[in-house]
């Protein structure tokens, strides 16, 4: 095949006069003549002009949307409005027929608005639409520049496993892993299933974290992260959940509860700015998008600032750092809690916080990210460090408009004596862990981390509203397609 150049650089840069060769779908194909193609490398389109007089009228039966075409000509500086430049054809190859072949209007994608629950149906055809293709794009931005991020710290990434003979973690919400044939599995003296026989010689599930793993090269590199698929079996059917999704874990040796606050948040702002530096097109497009769709809502559900703006804002603001007992102050005595408007009404000190009290937070209290900290110690995990008072840990929340909670963490209980009396407290076995508790045994020091919903932050940039939207193919309950 000729070299092919791509739509992105052809717009970005000088080829005018020069003779080249794209590939790509066929967007649109207006009065036989004007074809709008798309490769996926941009959100643009390239025009292409065709000499309809002098091109084979079957070839040219045979574009049409959806369509992938090869097609070489000059690059010449468009007469039209709408772009800068465009390709006068001299030579077409239709490499895939589309509704030539199936019938006019079988391709399910039609140059009109189609709504996110259709394109959801059409998961394994939704990247070529804009709205996907923005996302998408966006999506592998964020993830290089997490890695950007800590490699130029000096982080070292480290791959945990996928599954895991550990169930420390929310034991109920795993997926088990088992070779057995599931209607004849070997039964124990107990009657129950006996593991002992299965692949791993024990009972085995997919994670829900990488972190306790984290932890153990932590305490070997200093600075670590992993960043990796993660599975909950929870039943969650809002917006903000999938049984399947990424999770960028950093742990750090040496550092407290205040370090990880800031790695966090400024790991967040160097993500957001890349985003703003190098996603404009598509920043653009899902902003219009946003502004296109609230204007069916009432005013007070539109959200108060454009896209491109809320991300400045989030990269210029200092997050509020909040203990957990302010915050519920707070919640207990505001408006929509006394006016019963929660779902959940904030009773008394202890209470878990639900999204509804943590988007109240940031959106109408202090209207910018928070982070919550020392929270009690029975709604958290094991592994968080117990604070001086004896009722609250180390932890950490990073609260964010339009999600709620983005960012889990927590400075890890480093001392061996005060971890097992929680385990115990808390009925984890410590045969179980004993390789975990072996960092606190052998050369154990403060150390902190955090989980970043990988999700949770390309639907922040992205604007959506559905997290099912911002992953390919979405895994949650009812539905593993594709
Ligand atoms: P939530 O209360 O929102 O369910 P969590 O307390 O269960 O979150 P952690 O176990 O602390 O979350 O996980 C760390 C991060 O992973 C969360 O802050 C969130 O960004 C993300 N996360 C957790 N569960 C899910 C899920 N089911 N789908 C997508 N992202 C998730
Ligand atoms: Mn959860």
């Amino acid at each position: 095949m000729a070299k092919r150049t791509k739509v992105v650089k052809i717009i970005a840069d000088d080829y005018i006069g020069q003779e080249l060769t794209v590939a790509g779908w066929v967007r649109s194909f207006r009065q036989n003549r004007f074809i709008a193609l798309n490769d996926g490398s941009t959100i643009k389109t390239l025009q292409i002009v065709i000499d309809f007089e002098n091109e084979d009228p079957e070839v040219i039966k045979l574009i049409t949307v959806g369509a992938a075409v090869k097609i070489s000509g000059k690059i010449v500086a468009s007469q039209g409005r709408g772009q800068t430049v465009e390709l006068i054809a001299s030579e077409i190859k239709v490499l895939g027929v589309s509704d030539a072949e199936q019938g006019p209007g079988q391709y399910p994608l039609q140059p009109k608005k189609h709504s996110l629950e259709y394109l959801r149906e059409i998961a394994h055809l939704r990247f070529r639409t804009n709205t996907f293709g923005a996302i998408f794009r966006i999506r592998h931005h964020v993830a290089f520049a997490i890695h950007e991020f800590f490699h130029n710290k000096g982080f070292l990434y480290m791959h945990s496993p996928i599954i895991t003979g550990s169930d420390a973690e929310g034991a109920g919400e795993m997926f088990k892993v088992t070779n057995f044939d599931i209607d004849d599995t070997p039964k124990g003296e107990d009657g129950k299933t006996d593991f002992s026989q299965d692949f791993f010689g024990k009972a085995t599930n997919l994670t829900v974290s990488g972190q306790l793993e984290a932890e153990l090269a932590a305490l070997a590199f200093s600075e670590v992260y992993t960043f990796g698929p993660t599975f909950r079996a929870e039943n969650s059917h809002t917006s903000r959940h999938l049984a399947e999704f990424w999770m960028i874990e950093p742990e750090v040796a040496f550092a407290d509860l205040n370090d990880n606050m800031d790695l966090a948040e400024e790991m967040l702002k160097y993500v957001i700015k890349s985003v703003l530096d190098r996603c404009g097109d598509d920043l653009d497009f899902l902003e219009n998008r946003l502004i296109d769709e609230e204007k069916v809502k009432p005013t007070n559900e539109r959200s108060p600032m454009p896209l491109k703006e809320k991300l400045q804002f989030c990269v210029d603001t200092d997050f509020e750092r909040v203990t957990y007992t302010r915050a519920i102050d707070i919640l207990k005595n505001c408006k929509p809690n006394k006016k019963g408007k929660f779902q959940f009404k904030i009773e008394e000190w202890g209470a878990d916080l639900q999204s509804e009290h943590e988007r109240f937070l940031v959106e109408k209290h202090f209207k910018k990210p928070v982070i919550l900290t020392d929270y009690p110690k029975d709604i958290k995990a094991f592994y968080m460090r117990m604070n001086e008072d004896g009722n609250t840990v180390g932890a950490m929340d990073i609260l964010f408009p339009g999600i709620g909670e983005i960012v889990g963490g927590s400075q890890r209980e480093e001392r061996l004596d005060v971890l097992l009396a929680r385990m115990k407290e808390m009925d984890i076995h410590e045969d179980e862990m004993s390789w975990f508790l072996d960092t606190r045994r052998f050369g154990t020091c403060p150390h902190a981390g955090f989980g970043l919903g990988f999700e949770r932050l390309i639907l922040f940039v992205t604007g959506m509203a559905n997290i099912r939207d911002v992953i390919p193919f979405p895994r949650f309950p009812g539905s593993a397609e594709f």
